[in-house]
């Protein structure tokens, strides 16, 4: 579970609690970080048990049907948790994309938020559909966030998506692209006060191509640059591979984290325009090759659609033989969910789930083989480490919560950077002793 907070339009007359609990992806997380200090700036304070809140908030996700159930599952458990005098709160994706549905299925809900719209409300079982909602404001995207607990954190710079791919519904639902400014996005870093910065947008390499005339000529290198001024690492998750530029991939090599995590979804050509995006297996390897020898001890990572409909043996094998041929340092091998409203939805050639699933399962262990070879060819190294917690770390290799960690002495400071030496590995995690500061943080990490 995590702690973050609503917003009040009530004058507080006494310390009310709230709990928060966030589901779904890195986004997900920032705006409950948002919603958390915008709670704790109206007087409420945080608990970690719904038994004692008396406003409880879930932040739900509606990417896969997977995501809905667990969103579902998870209302209903805080409901037999809480308190009667409670308020239970439903926020996030889902309550901005089936808003009426969840309010008329779910009577246990007092309120089902979209975005923008303040979270605490009267004391009454007053549902309030999303469709009164005004589209998706900025709101949550510019509060202010209180200070990290953890020495990293997320920043979302963007919000909606002008692309429109064949599997997914966040357009429909989050909107167009609206890039944040950068002196905004400058001072939640500053407040902030990380060593480490995770930049996150639905469609993060298309920053300011909304706005060109006002945001760095419509590019994110300029953001990524004024953020790195200000803390030791910027790493980016979410590239769309057209938009991974020369230019850009020496500003990520500059940045101290040369982590590209490259939204590749599939590789063979036909079933991509399907998908309708850009790109094939060729011009991956292009960018990667491009990628390895500018530096070498680059990480990648990539996710992958398997089943989306029309999906051949012949696209399933081209698949295999890139996943062979790329040796990524991670990659994510989803199934292909069908969603409401998209492209993907109007296409014959559906996919039996036994088949995704077992292309599945041979995609995850040629890629787990792969990881776990790359994870030993570190043993031995020196690199430079973050340490998130006592014992645990991370190097530029690893994003947080997504991939392996480093395991450390418990005595290392956390938020220090220190040089480890990696001793072993157990499948993505590593092993490490040592911890000393070095002189050059940057030149550790590529020793
Ligand atoms: S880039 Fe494609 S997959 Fe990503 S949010 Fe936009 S439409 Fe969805």
């Amino acid at each position: 579970m995590h702690t973050s907070g609503g917003t009040s339009l009530l004058p507080m007359t006494e310390s009310r609690r709230f709990y928060l609990e966030t589901l779904g992806c890195p986004k997900n997380q920032v705006d409950s970080d948002k919603i958390t200090g915008s709670m704790l700036a109206d007087g409420m304070v945080a608990t970690d048990d719904p038994a004692l809140a008396d406003v409880v908030v879930v932040n739900t996700c509606a990417f896969i049907d997977e995501a809905r159930r667990e969103s579902i599952d998870t209302i209903l458990a805080l409901d037999d948790r809480r308190k009667p005098s409670s308020q239970l709160v439903v926020t996030g994706c889902m309550a901005e994309r089936y808003g009426d549905e969840l309010a008329a299925a779910l009577p246990e809900v007092d309120r089902v938020a979209g975005f923008g719209v303040a979270i605490e409300a009267p004391r009454a079982r007053t549902l309030i559909p999303v469709t009164q909602v005004p589209l998706p404001t900025f709101d949550l995207l510019n509060l202010p966030r209180p200070a990290s607990s953890r020495p990293w954190a997320y920043v979302k710079v963007a919000e909606g998506c002008n692309r429109s791919c064949g599997f997914c519904a966040i357009p429909s639902f989050r909107g167009p692209q609206r890039s944040r400014d950068v002196a905004s996005v400058i001072a939640e870093v500053e407040a902030l006060d990380v060593r480490e910065i995770v930049l996150v947008a639905q469609d993060l390499a298309s920053y300011g191509t909304d706005r060109p005339d006002d945001l760095g000529a419509g590019s994110i290198v300029p953001l990524v640059q004024a953020v790195g001024a200000l803390v030791d690492r910027v790493r980016l998750l979410y590239l769309y591979p057209s938009d991974l530029n020369d230019t850009l991939i020496d500003v990520m090599l500059e940045s101290g984290v040369p982590y590209f995590d490259l939204s590749l979804q599939h590789v063979s050509k036909p079933l991509l325009r399907r998908m309708r995006r850009w790109g094939d297996g060729e011009r991956f390897l292009e960018r990667i090759n491009a990628i390895r020898s500018r530096e070498p001890d680059a990480a990648l990572r990539s996710n992958f659609i398997v089943g989306y409909p029309g999906e051949t043996e012949r696209d399933h094998d081209e698949l295999l033989r890139f996943v062979e041929d790329a040796q990524l340092d991670w990659c994510g091998f989803f199934s292909f969910s069908p969603e409401e409203g998209t492209h993907a939805m109007t296409l014959d050639g559906h996919v039996p789930a036994s088949l995704i699933s077992e292309r599945l399962g041979e995609l995850r262990e040629l890629q787990d083989a792969i990881t776990a070879e790359r994870r030993d060819a570190l043993i031995g190294r020196h690199l430079s480490v973050l340490i998130d917690e006592p014992g645990i770390a991370r190097s530029h290799f690893e994003a947080p919560e997504i991939d392996g960690v480093i395991h450390v002495d418990m005595t290392l400071d956390v938020g220090a950077i220190v040089s480890v030496d990696i001793m072993d590995a157990n499948g993505p995690d590593l092993i490490a002793v040592g911890g000393f500061v070095p002189d050059d943080p940057d030149a550790a990490m590529m020793s």
